[in-house]
């Protein structure tokens, strides 16, 4: 492997990814004073984090009153009750320090006429534990909240002297023999060298795998490559059936109009103007959860009712708001619809479609972000020197579904819970690993025959089966047969990668080349998002199994692991964590409010 040029770093911890989780954990790391590294494959402020818009939950009670314990059972029913309890509380309890902290580090949200925070209404969010009317919990900069997090979040890391690798795409993770992380390699996109950094702690902050599906409101960036390296890596994933479709993607282009168009008052109708929401969730209507009200449209369109000369899409209304709402608040997904629809939000509706939007499952985690190597028997054993955060992470808090507003929230909370346990368990005094041998040549060997790959098949074109295979099969109605058929569709395109051709020879821009390993990645993703699923019978969150339509908490209220070898998965489970992190005589909530229940809305 001489032919390449390699350089060495050396750091106490080096996060991958500078999405709003690993720019948290990144400022959180280097507050700490730890030496910090934050390697990325985009400039930071062009992560995919850049594009959310609704806002980020918290129970600061500015638009009325609110309690973290509503926020925690709003999470642990949206998560249909797969979420870790621990985690779950963890979440909402730390959700307004975290968002204070964003305020003074100067994210510069929307305010009230008393200059206070300005919160929205988002689906599934409530009072009373469920029993109240909608809360307005969103805290929101405009519509372009995960904007202003990212700019904000990438100054302060800056401020606070972490080092930044830009453009720099991380290949593999190299291990000790022992299974400890001891760094990763990373190949500069723009000059092709690589380099190998070793760390005391390696934190995956790489975000979801929306683009193993055909249709994502995700950048083309979203490609799961943390999760690629953590299979590869022999570790499992975790609860990868579990894939969020947003009810309202545009209709054709994919982009996302937000969940806030419909709390700022916006509903959705069918082919007969009908607002079909209040005859499926009378209480909640159009800001019933996500999963929810994507199953509904999908409904709809199936029995005929759908919108368009196909009947296959259905409509969403805000032409009722005022002007002045439409500019104040959702500037941005006005001119989205403009521009992706040839619609004016004023005069007519926008043509929509639920659309792959998020993944619950991936790397698991315990509440303060350390990677479980778990197992039936191990449950929750913590491998070594890795971390994650983030969507490419599951802690678990959105288990089977997750609420709108719960990611940003779940980045900043869990990035910052990182960086505090990383100050605890990582010494910086201490001297760093010597990198294993074996695994770093293990990982140049794989670089070195990807780039030489010469077989049949150009990547564009597996790429496009394998996400034609999912959209087909893995989408919002799941069916025994839909199931069956998609693994056997999955294997066999995931065993074509072998067959892959990589034109351009290059080290320098080789875009051919980084989609390969991307699309690396995004194979066992897809293989164990669809394993996992035909695995289960039962309905749960997400996964809406039409042979098995009821949720059964006696089998399977478990998370699922998924190991892959290949095209090979081979699935374990490990129990739910139940109990709360804070007993009910100490202020925390009642295991009675939190038991098991239909959902109903
Ligand atoms: C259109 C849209 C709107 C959304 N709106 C909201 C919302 O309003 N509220 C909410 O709570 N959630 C929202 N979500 C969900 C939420 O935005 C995401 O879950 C979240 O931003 C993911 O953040 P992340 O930091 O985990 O990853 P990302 O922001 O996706 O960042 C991933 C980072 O990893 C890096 N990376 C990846 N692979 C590699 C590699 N191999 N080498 C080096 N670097 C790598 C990338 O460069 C990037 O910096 C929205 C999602 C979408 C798609």
């Amino acid at each position: 492997m001489s032919a390449y040029k390699i350089e060495e770093h050396t750091y106490d911890v080096v996060v991958v990814g500078a999405g709003g989780a690993g720019l948290r954990a990144t400022l959180g790391m280097a507050e700490q004073g730890l030496k910090t590294a934050c390697v990325t494959k985009v400039f930071p402020t062009r992560s995919h984090t850049v594009a959310a818009q609704g806002g980020i939950a918290a129970s600061l009670s500015n638009m009325g009153p609110d309690h973290w314990q509503w926020h925690m059972y709003d999470t642990v029913k949206g998560s249909d009750w797969l979420g870790d309890t621990d985690a779950m509380e963890y979440l909402a309890r730390e959700a307004p320090k975290a968002v204070y902290e964003l305020e003074h580090y100067g994210v510069p949200f929307s305010r009230t006429e008393d200059g206070r925070i300005y919160q929205r209404p988002f689906g599934g969010h409530t009072t009373e534990f469920g029993e109240g009317p909608p809360v307005q919990r969103t805290c929101a900069a405009a519509d372009r909240t995960g904007h202003a997090m990212l700019h904000t979040l990438y100054g302060q890391s800056v401020k606070q002297k972490a080092e930044f690798f830009i453009e720099y795409f991380a290949t593999d993770l190299i291990m000790s023999e022992d299974g400890v992380c001891q760094g990763v390699l990373a190949w500069k996109l723009d000059d092709g060298t690589l380099h190998l950094f070793s760390a005391k702690m390696v934190v995956l902050a790489t975000g979801g795998y929306g683009r193993a599906y055909f249709s994502a409101t995700s950048a083309h960036t979203c490609t799961g490559d943390g999760n690629g390296m953590i299979a590869r890596a022999g570790l499992p994933l975790q609860d990868m059936e579990f894939v969020q479709f947003h009810p309202t993607g545009i209709y054709g282009a994919g982009c996302l109009i937000t969940e806030g168009a419909r709390g700022e008052g916006g509903y959705l109708t069918n082919a007969e103007g009908e607002r079909f929401m209040e005859r499926y969730a009378p209480h909640y209507k159009d800001l019933a959860p996500r999963d929810y009200v994507s199953r509904c449209m999908t409904m709809e369109i199936r029995e005929g009712r759908g919108v368009g000369d196909g009947k296959d899409h259905i409509h969403l209304h805000l032409n009722h708001l005022p002007p002045e709402t439409l500019k104040l608040r959702l500037p941005g997904i006005s001119e989205s619809a403009r521009v992706f629809a040839g619609v004016d939000v004023n005069k007519e509706p926008i043509p929509v479609l639920p659309t792959v939007h998020y993944n619950m499952g991936g790397i698991p985690t315990n509440y303060w972000g350390e990677v479980l190597n778990a197992d039936a028997e191990n449950p929750d054993r913590v491998a070594p020197g890795l971390m994650a955060v983030g969507e490419a992470a599951c802690a678990s808090v959105h288990g089977a579904n997750r609420l709108g507003s719960n990611s940003l929230i779940d980045l900043v909370v869990f990035g910052r819970a990182a960086a505090i346990r990383a100050g605890q368990v990582v010494d910086p005094k201490a001297p760093n690993p010597v990198l294993n041998k074996a695994s770093v040549d293990k990982a140049l060997e794989r670089f070195d025959n990807f780039r030489n790959f010469n077989g049949a098949v150009p990547t564009a074109d597996l790429r496009l089966d394998m996400q034609k295979a999912m959209q087909a099969d893995a989408a919002v109605f799941r069916t025994d047969k839909t199931l069956a058929e998609g693994c056997g569709k999955m294997q066999e395109i995931a065993g074509r990668m072998g067959d892959l051709k990589v034109t351009d020879r290059s080290l320098i821009w080789n875009s051919d080349l980084m989609e390969t390993l991307e699309l690396d990645n995004l194979m066992p993703c897809a293989l164990t998002t669809i394993t996992g699923a035909e695995a289960r019978k039962e309905s749960r969150g997400a996964h809406a199994h039409e042979d098995y339509p009821d949720r059964d908490d006696a089998t399977w209220r478990k998370h699922t692991l998924a190991w892959v070898d290949g095209a090979t998965v081979r699935l374990d489970y490990r129990p739910v964590h139940t109990d709360p992190l804070t007993p009910e005589s100490e202020g925390g909530i009642s295991l009675k409010k939190i038991a098991p229940a239909e959902r109903k809305f």
